[in-house]
Parts: C-alpha cells; sequence; structure tokens
C-alpha cells in the first residue's frame, strides 16, 4: 500500500496534505530512488533534491505536524538517508518556528522552510546531557551582543559549507543552558568528515568543532533553553516517526514483491508482511493522533511519544529482518535494497534518542512519577 493509501484511512488528514505527500512521493520516486544507492555509499549527498523538496513545501509544513511526517515518511519509502535528513531539515524549521526570537524568525524563517538554506540539529549530546547520560560538549560566556562558544560535537548531520542547525552550549558561571543557531560558515567554525559508517554516508555528517564562536543574539533560539526544550521535544521525537514508517512500508512492500516466486517456502516464516502492514496502520494511527497536539504537556502524552519512538526503532529493526528472510539470497545482493533497508533500520534505533535512552528515560519518568505520588 502506498503512502498516501495510508494516509487516506485517517479522516483528519485534509485533500491538501494529500497533495503535498502525493507531490513528495513523486519527487522521491523520481529524484531519489536513481541515486539511492549512491547516497548509501556515500558518494553522493543529495543536495539538489532537498533543495526541490523545499520548493514544493516538503519543509514548511509545520503547522500541522501530521503532514511533516507523512513527508518524512514518503522519502522514507524511497531512501532512508534522505528521510533522516528531511527529519534534520524539518526539526530545524521546528525549532526557528518555535522561537520568541523575532528577529531570527525574520532572517531564517522563510529561508529554511523554503529549502533556501538547508541544516540540522546538534541535540544528541543535550538531549543525552538532560537524560543523565554524558556531559554537555558545548560551552559558553556572555559578551556584549551575544556569546563566546566552544566545544566540539561528535556527529552532526545535513551539514554544508553554507548550513545551519540548533544545537545548545552551558553557561559556564551560570550553568544556565542556551539554544541557538550555528552556521557553518562561520571561520572558527570547524566541519571534519567521519570515519565511514555502516549506512548513512551520504547524510553530510561532520564533526563540529567550536573554536571561541561568536553566537549573535539574533541566532539565540531561547536563553534559558530548558522551557523551549520542552515545548519543542515532543515534535522532535515525532517527526522521527517517518523514518520508521516509510522504512517499514517499504520493508512490507519488498515481502510482498518476493511473494509470487516464493511464497511457497516463505509461509513458513514466523513473520508476515501482513503482520507488518497490521503494526504499520496501527504505529501510523498513534503517531497522527499524538501528532495533532504536540504541545501537550501532560506526563501520560509525553510516555506516549517516548513508548511510540521505542517501538517504531523496534519495528524498524524487526520489519527489516524479516525482509532479508523473506528475500533470501536475493536480498544479500549488495544491488537489493533488502540490506540497505537492515543497515538504515538499525540507525532509526541507535539515532538520539536511541533505543537504549528510551527505556532509560521510560524507567527514569516512571521512578519519578512513583516520587511525586508518594509525597
Ligand atoms: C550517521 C550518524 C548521524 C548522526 N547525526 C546526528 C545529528 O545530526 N545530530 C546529532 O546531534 N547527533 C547525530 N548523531 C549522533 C546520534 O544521534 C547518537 O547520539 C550517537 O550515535 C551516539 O549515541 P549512543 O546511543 O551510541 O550513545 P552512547 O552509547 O551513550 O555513547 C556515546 C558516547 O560514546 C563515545 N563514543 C561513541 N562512539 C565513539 C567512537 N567511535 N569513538 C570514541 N568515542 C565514541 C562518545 O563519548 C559518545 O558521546 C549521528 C550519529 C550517526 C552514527
Amino acid at each position: 500500500m502506498t503512502t498516501t493509501a495510508l494516509l487516506r484511512k485517517s479522516d483528519e488528514v485534509t485533500d491538501d496534505s494529500e497533495s503535498l505527500v502525493d507531490r513528495i512521493a513523486a519527487l522521491a520516486r523520481s529524484e531519489l530512488t536513481p541515486i539511492a544507492l549512491e547516497i548509501d555509499e556515500g558518494t553522493v549527498y543529495p543536495e539538489q533534491a532537498l533543495r526541490n523538496l523545499g520548493d514544493i513545501g516538503a519543509w514548511d509544513a509545520h503547522t500541522d505536524l501530521r503532514d511533516t511526517i507523512a513527508g518524512v515518511s514518503a522519502i522514507g519509502e524511497t531512501c532512508g538517508s534522505t528521510a533522516f535528513m528531511a527529519w534534520c531539515q524539518n526539526t530545524l524549521v521546528w525549532y526557528i518556528l518555535n522561537s520568541d526570537n523575532a528577529a531570527l524568525k525574520a532572517k531564517y524563517l522563510s529561508a529554511t522552510a523554503d529549502g533556501k538554506v538547508l541544516g540540522g540539529t546538534g541535540l544528541s549530546n543535550p538531549m543525552k546531557s538532560f537524560f543523565g547520560i554524558e556531559k554537555l560538549k558545548l560551552k559558553g560566556k556572555r559578551i556584549d551582543g551575544g556569546y563566546i562558544v566552544r566545544g566540539a560535537l561528535p556527529w552532526v548531520s545535513n551539514l554544508g559549507a553554507d548550513h545551519l542547525f540548533g544545537t545548545i552550549f552551558e553557561i559556564e558561571e551560570t550553568g544556565e543552558k542556551v539554544m541557538f543557531i550555528a552556521d557553518c560558515a562561520d571561520e572558527n567554525l570547524a566541519l571534519t568528515p567521519c570515519k565511514p559508517f555502516l549506512a548513512m554516508d551520504g547524510t553530510g555528517t561532520y564533526a563540529v568543532q567550536f573554536r571561541d564562536v561568536f553566537i549573535p543574539d539574533d541566532r539565540v533560539l531561547a536563553a534559558p533553553a530548558m522551557p523551549f526544550v520542552k515545548k519543542i521535544r515532543a515534535g522532535f521525537i515525532l517527526m522521527q516517526m517517518g523514518m520508521a514508517l516509510g522504512l517499514v512500508r517499504d520493508c512490507v512492500a519488498i515481502m510482498d514483491s518476493v511473494k509470487p516466486s516464493l511464497a511457497h517456502v516463505n509461509r513458513f516464516l514466523p513473520q508476515q508482511p501482513e503482520d507488518f502492514a497490521g503494526l504499520l496502520a496501527k504505529m501510523e494511527a498513534e503517531t497522527m493522533m499524538l501528532a495533532a497536539t504536540p504541545y501537550e504537556t501532560g506526563n501520560d502524552y509525553w510516555r506516549a511519544v517516548v513508548d511510540l519512538r521505542l517501538r517504531a526503532g523496534d519495528a524498524a529493526v524487526a520489519a527489516a529482518h524479516a525482509a532479508m528472510l523473506h528475500c533470501g539470497a536475493r536480498g544479500y545482493l549488495k544491488s537489493h535494497r533488502a540490506q540497505r533497508r537492515l543497515r538504515e533500520a538499525y540507525f532509526v534505533a541507535i539515532v538520539t534518542p536511541a533505543t537504549k535512552q528510551l527505556r532509560k528515560m521510560l524507567a527514569d519518568n516512571a521512578r519519578e512519577q512513583q516520587g511525586d505520588s508518594a509525597n
């Protein structure tokens, strides 16, 4: 079943969003399918396709996050790496859209939403630090008109010489966190290519070093950052669902595609495409329900978002594993996309918030809630 067909099952999705998803899916098929292998191998960063997706409104749908997620999922059906870059771009726009800094919005919102300016997010380290997994890597101090920031982030994706990304530093004296936009064109900011990965090499992923980089006030997303992080965190996680939904949908298609020749033996496998199609429909409905209210503040809502994201990582790996077993030797060929989908699926499960972090978040949250009710 195609993205659009599945989305049409949702009674809340409007005609406009259908046509946006249709346009994104068509562009993904025409521009990404032919280069998906090269993106996977890391020989192509699909800059032009990302800009063209911007032209048709793929990064501009944040008034209703359900459209944004459906768009990422349509891309993910074709190419997991580009779905991740779509998430990076959308997340950058999401930060800017939600900022109260009018000067920043005036300067960057339409440029990023149109795809004229590309970029991403360096929030893995801050997100891990907020949940007690590692220390915050960027430090800053206040000076006239802005801040001076130093430190390094090991991996930030969808970057290039003139790209932007949102991240967070800590003011050393006070411990206050500030969320801001970094500009890769800054001469004091250095991008170093990463060692080859298992997949995702075409995603423009670099280690980023800040050598006393000046961040002017019109690039501050939020100070203090923590209330802002609470505001954007559900949207941040829910948009990642697009990566998982698109990938699982393609794994169902892969399993279906080998039915004519292999159904007589594949029917002995424990997990069938129909099982994953059912799981996909359920996860999609949950995603769309939760994404309708991304600013909800209740703890039950937050737990539901985290729990769904956890199951999405598991489902992506399980569906890609099943697709490999259904394909057999033909999926073991480097030229077949089943093995690419398996490698991409592991990324869904390890990108922040990774499976282990999500489990820690749920465990910590349950403990906190118990503490609250005991007091
Ligand atoms: C392809 C790719 C793209 C990514 N893109 C982004 C992005 O756009 N933005 C973003 O914020 N994050 C990005 N990340 C980081 C990602 O989201 C995770 O945070 C990261 O994979 C680490 O998570 P973890 O669960 O393994 O962390 P943990 O298991 O908790 O370990 C992380 C820590 O282990 C150490 N470590 C890990 N690997 C190495 C190594 N090879 N050598 C030395 N030390 C190491 C480091 O200290 C690191 O902080 C990307 C990662 C990958 C692989």
